[in-house]
């Protein structure tokens, strides 16, 4: 095999500071036998220079036209810019997320690089099974944005979080409430922890108890088990809303700060945090609604934005992964260097999808042809 080129572009998403791959992985890339072209400039977000690539062995490309023109095999955090489409070498191979773009115009991103015979794999496709967990960047960066939602929840709250036993007198700790215990809301527990809160969790998944005792959580046992497919919670029905509702209702109103993390997969984010919720809620309470780009866990929540209502702050971070650039690219860039490796085991060609599970659950175009219905929700 000729030794095929990784094109590692620059990231130009608005506010994205993270970046496909750092140094160190491009350097293992190298001494496997693969070259590497960075795009000028593409790590500066994450604070890792041209020369830091250069030393790891890269080239350095002018600009991601330039990177795309060169490489065979595109890693990047968000799909491509649509013209650059067009520059792709015929076959090449694009891994990047497919659901963080929201403005993508999919059937058309598809189209353009089916006619460069390209194949495009979506890195948040890959299945929650414990063989794909190395490969894995939903949950990479959902454990980033754990970690920083609860930095945002503390700083906006006029609490402290820990127990603090001084001579003036005992300020009891703050109460933390993670609603969704997956891999996001389980980081937030264990960060909230460590900060000295009193944490508690509220889940709809049976596992999800154990999974919040063990990092800290007081769980707060849910009326309603509603279990989809793969692990996942499935939508709940009116009926159900309605008794989570009572259950939550007196609990959301002693906290002081609320983290939510919960979603349903292929659909809008569930509304659990309702407005006459909020309204109960003390002022100077504050919540951190990780799901308000994704349609929002809580009333009032705005991508983006902060928003009072009654003296209750409400956030919206959006790109929480982004704002801790460095550990978010690094863990993405480990994911990229699993993802890459897996490829050259299951094919040397790099792409075939049905010689391997993890391949054939994230590929959506292979060689110019579309594989099957890809998800854009
Ligand atoms: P997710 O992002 O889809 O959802 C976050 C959490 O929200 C989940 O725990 C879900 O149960 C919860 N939720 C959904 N609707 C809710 C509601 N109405 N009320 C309260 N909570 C609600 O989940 P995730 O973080 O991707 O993890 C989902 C599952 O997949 C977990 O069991 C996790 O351990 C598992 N997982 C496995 C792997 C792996 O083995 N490779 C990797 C990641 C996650």
């Amino acid at each position: 095999m000729t030794s095929r080129i990784v094109g590692v572009p620059k990231e130009t998403a608005p506010h994205e500071r993270r970046v496909a791959l750092v140094p160190d992985e491009v350097q293992r890339l190298v001494k496997n036998g693969l070259q590497v072209v960075v795009a000028a400039g593409a790590g500066n977000g994450a604070y890792f220079s041209d020369a830091d690539y250069e030393a790891a062995g890269a080239r350095i490309a002018p600009s991601n036209e330039a990177v795309v023109e060169a490489a065979d095999i595109l890693p990047a955090v968000h799909p491509l810019e649509m013209p650059l489409l067009d520059r792709l070498n015929e076959g090449a191979v694009l891994l990047h997320m497919w659901r963080s773009e929201q403005t993508l115009d999919a059937d058309a991103y598809l189209e353009r690089a089916a006619r460069r015979q390209a194949s495009v794999y979506a890195l948040d496709h890959i299945p929650r099974t414990t063989r794909a967990q190395f490969l894995d960047v939903l949950s990479s960066q959902a454990t980033v944005a754990g970690y920083k939602a609860v930095l945002v929840g503390a700083e906006q709250s006029p609490h402290l979080f820990p127990m603090l036993t001084t001579a003036a007198g005992t300020i009891r700790p703050a109460r933390v409430l993670v609603i969704g215990a997956g891999v996001a809301g389980l980081q937030a527990i264990a960060t909230a922890r460590r900060l000295g809160a009193q944490v508690f969790a509220y889940d709809i998944r049976r596992a999800a108890q154990a999974d919040a005792e063990s990092v800290g959580a007081r769980f707060l046992a849910s009326p309603v088990i509603a279990e989809g497919e793969g692990g996942y919670a499935r939508a709940l029905t009116d009926d159900e809303k309605q008794q989570v509702h009572q259950f939550l209702k007196g609990h959301v109103a002693q906290m002081d700060v609320i983290i939510t993390t919960a979603q349903v997969p292929g659909r809008p984010a569930p509304r659990i945090v309702t407005e006459d919720m909020i309204e109960a809620m003390k002022p100077g309470s504050v919540i951190v609604d990780m799901a308000a780009d994704s349609g929002g866990n809580c009333a009032f929540s705005e991508p983006g934005r902060t928003v009072v209502h009654g003296g209750v702050i409400i956030v919206g971070p959006v790109n929480l992964p982004s704002s801790a650039p460095i550990a978010a690219s690094r863990l993405f860039s480990k994911n990229i260097f699993n993802f890459l490796d897996l490829m050259k085991a299951a094919d040397e060609a790099l792409a075939a999808p049905a010689d391997d599970e993890i391949l054939e659950a994230t590929c959506i175009l292979y060689r110019g042809k579309p594989v099957k219905e890809y998800s854009h929700a």
